[in-house]
């Protein structure tokens, strides 16, 4: 019997598929795997995965690289993903002392208004004046609770900021009733003898004084200019349950403004120009209108600019090129929101400011494959062949689902693009490329749930999830509950957490159930609901005698097409088209895996 290996090498994901013909000429699959991609798309160090993958692949059927007739490697894509984002807005960046804060357990209630003073200087304090004292972490909860008691009848104290996370233990010790707020990280940086707002809402409220510009300003008395100046303050602070704002020393505010920028489209129907500032629907509508991109460039100086200019600079690190050789052949842009740190805060504070997140596509000339297949050649001793182009391929495989016939369009989602190509009964077929897929949306989720971490970002997309309401049950997101014998870890109560098989995993951030739901699918709603349909218009544009309409069935693969539900938002936007679309099932048994590694098997029959 022969033995034939198909290898896909993605951005993302490298697949083979084992097929065997025997000796009256039988075909039949035999074995499959995945694992991660080694290196960059398309270079030598992809060997180590392929290697890798085939070993895993024909472990499962006792057999070993060497037994291998021949290994079918595809002409990959030449295109690469990345996706970057920036704030959209202009930034302006003040040398402000006001600040916020949100720490989860402040003390007291209300507004309290006064002069900064240290904890330990509070018998210099004038009886005229108002304070908020100040205790660093080298006074312990019951020091502080002492010396506040002591001067409370001869000082007013109208508030209390705390280095420690120990609010609420300072006040339940003392005898006058002020809010009070903790876990200020930089203590050391609120200058003393200042103008100090500080304000607790109470139970089940937010904030309202210091989260409005104009209430700022009555506190302080400031004038309608330096109103301007705490808009991003009040910004910051809208939501917390408590916060503090400290009156900036006189003449210290400096401000300076980066602003979005231009974009411009170089296409080969037009060149577009096209302000970041106006959002993601202008900026598409912009590359609509450009045709088919030679390249993309920012606005030097501008936050667009510089967004650009890290795009090809990370493009031409990886693919050992020259910068000026990288050229950009399509984006995605979606609007976003993505946490800034909040000039001047106190402990880390961020707000959340309008930006646009921009999935690219690079095209390099041709991958060298041919390295490739050498180099797998010489350390595998079994002959190598490039074998067919990706979309070619991609819908042979696809074309092994139930139900499917010819003609058929495959929307191929991975990481970084979304490939979609026509095979007619005629055996042509038609492809193309579109920047943006499932690191996107990774990226999205990440950012707009400020998380700050990939990892869980990644399971949040992936996954449904849950609120841990008690230690004996959760909700989840679709209203079921669960029950479970043993009390669950104390550390999710409360929690929101991701359902990954039997494990729960907290989000650790201060977040609702529904806000996770929402963010979640938005982000899956602006990349790959948007994108198939751009996608399948694009392969309309070029497709012979093309018409969406006549683009009978769409069978969606690729990682994102592992999506728990994706396909399904998929399929109800394409039914307006009347379009059958739906999750492949390559070889009714991988799922929408394999389709290419697939395909390069049957295409060697
Ligand atoms: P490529 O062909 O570019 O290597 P893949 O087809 O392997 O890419 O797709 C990779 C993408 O699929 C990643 O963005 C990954 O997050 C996503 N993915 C993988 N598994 C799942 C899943 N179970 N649910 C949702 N997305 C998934
Ligand atoms: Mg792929």
């Amino acid at each position: 019997m022969k033995l034939i290996a198909g290898v896909d090498v993605g951005n993302s994901t490298t697949e083979t598929c084992i097929a065997g013909i025997n000796e009256d000429g039988k075909f039949k699959f035999l074995s499959s795997a995945i694992t991660e991609t080694t290196g960059m798309k398309g270079t030598v160090e992809n060997v180590k995965g392929i290697i890798k993958v085939l070993n895993d692949a024909l472990l499962k059927i006792n057999k070993k690289i060497n037994d291998l007739d021949v290994i079918r490697i595809n002409e990959a894509a030449p295109v690469i993903g990345d996706t970057a984002m920036e704030t959209i807005t202009e930034t302006i960046i003040t040398d402000s002392a006001m600040i916020g804060h949100n720490p989860s357990t402040p003390g007291g209630e209300g507004l309290g208004v006064g002069i900064t003073i240290d904890i330990t200087e509070l018998d210099k304090a004038d009886s005229g004046n108002n304070y908020i004292v100040i205790v660093p972490d080298s006074i312990t909860f019951d020091k502080a609770a002492e010396l506040i008691n002591s001067f409370s009848e001869k000082v007013n104290i109208k508030g209390a900021i705390i280095q420690a996370d120990e609010a609420v233990l300072v006040e339940n010790r003392i005898n006058i009733k002020i809010p009070i707020v903790d876990e200020v990280k930089h203590i050391d940086k609120i200058n003393k003898g200042v103008m100090c707002a500080i304000e607790v809402a109470s139970l089940g409220n937010t904030i309202k004084m210091l989260s409005n510009p104009f209430g700022i300003a009555s506190i302080f008395n400031l004038t309608p200019e330096e109103t301007k100046f705490v808009v991003p303050i009040a910004k910051s602070l809208i939501g917390n349950r408590s916060a503090v704002v400290i009156r900036t020393p006189s003449g210290e505010v400096k401000e300076s403004i980066i602003s979005a920028g231009i974009l411009t489209i170089f296409g080969q129907k037009s060149v577009v120009k096209v302000n970041v500032d106006s959002g993601a629907d202008e900026i598409m509508k912009a590359v609509n209108e450009a045709g088919l991109i030679y390249d993309v460039s920012g606005e030097i100086g501008t936050n667009i600019g510089a967004m650009i200019n890290r795009i090809k600079n990370s493009m031409a690190n990886l693919t050992n090129m020259d910068i000026n050789d990288i050229k950009i052949k399509d984006i995605l842009a979606v609007d976003t929101m993505l946490p800034v740190n909040a000039s001047g805060g106190i402990a880390g504070e961020t707000f959340m400011e309008k930006a646009v997140a921009i999935a690219s596509m690079v095209k390099v000339d041709r991958l060298p494959m041919m390295k490739i297949a050498e180099k797998l050649q010489n350390e595998t001793g079994v002959y190598v062949k490039i074998a067919g182009v990706e979309a070619v391929m991609a819908s042979l495989g696809a074309l092994t689902t139930p139900g499917t016939k010819l003609p058929i369009a495959v929307l191929d989602i991975g990481g970084g693009s979304t490939d979609a190509a026509l095979l007619d009964e005629k055996g042509n077929v038609t492809s193309i490329h579109v920047a943006g897929a499932g690191e996107l949306v990774t990226m999205l989720i990440n950012s707009e749930l400020g998380l700050n971490d990939r990892v869980i970002a990644e399971e949040i997309k992936k996954n449904s999830v849950a609120k841990v309401e008690s230690l004996f049950h959760i909700r989840v997101e679709n209203g079921q509950i669960k029950f479970f014998d043993e009390p669950l870890n104390p550390k999710l109560f409360g929690r929101v957490v991701v359902i990954k098989g039997k494990e729960l995993i907290p989000i650790n951030k201060d977040t609702t159930l529904e806000k996770v739901v929402q963010v979640r699918r938005t982000a899956k709603e602006r990349v790959f609901v948007k994108n198939s349909i751009r996608a399948l218009r694009a392969l309309r544009a070029i497709a012979p005698e093309g018409n969406l309409k006549k683009i009978p069935n769409v069978v969606i693969v690729g990682g994102s097409a592992l999506d728990f539900e994706v396909p399904e938002m998929i399929l109800a936007e394409l039914a307006k088209y009347k379009i059958v679309a739906g999750r492949g099932n390559i070889r009714k048994s991988e799922g929408p895996r394999n389709a290419v590694a697939t395909g390069l098997t049957m295409s060697y029959f």
